[in-house]
């Protein structure tokens, strides 16, 4: 058993997954915020007038923050366009 070839393995294994996740954050789409992983960044559109809600754009107008998940929009928040509330809203696949 050869115990140098061993620890390099044990050595290298983590090295060679990290480099694959960072290419995978370099490559796919790495402009979102990391606090955003794993939330439903999709985009939503009003039933009602068509609006469409990006995330990555947030509502300024209204106070939400580019980056903020719909699901993470206030109670209160509405429509800019026509109003309606956000149970009128779908999501863009
Ligand atoms: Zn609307």
């Amino acid at each position: 058993m050869n115990r140098r070839s061993l620890l390099l393995c044990a050595l290298t294994a983590p090295l060679v997954l990290d480099a694959a996740f960072a290419q995978e954050d370099e490559f796919g789409g790495g402009e979102q915020p990391e606090a955003s992983a794993g939330k439903d960044m999709r985009r939503y559109r009003c039933t009602v007038s068509d609006h469409i809600y990006d995330p990555a754009e947030g509502d300024p107008a209204a106070g939400v923050a580019a980056g903020t998940a719909f699901a993470d929009l206030p109670a209160d928040w509405v429509c800019p366009d026509c109003g309606a509330s956000r149970s009128d809203f779908e999501p863009i696949d």
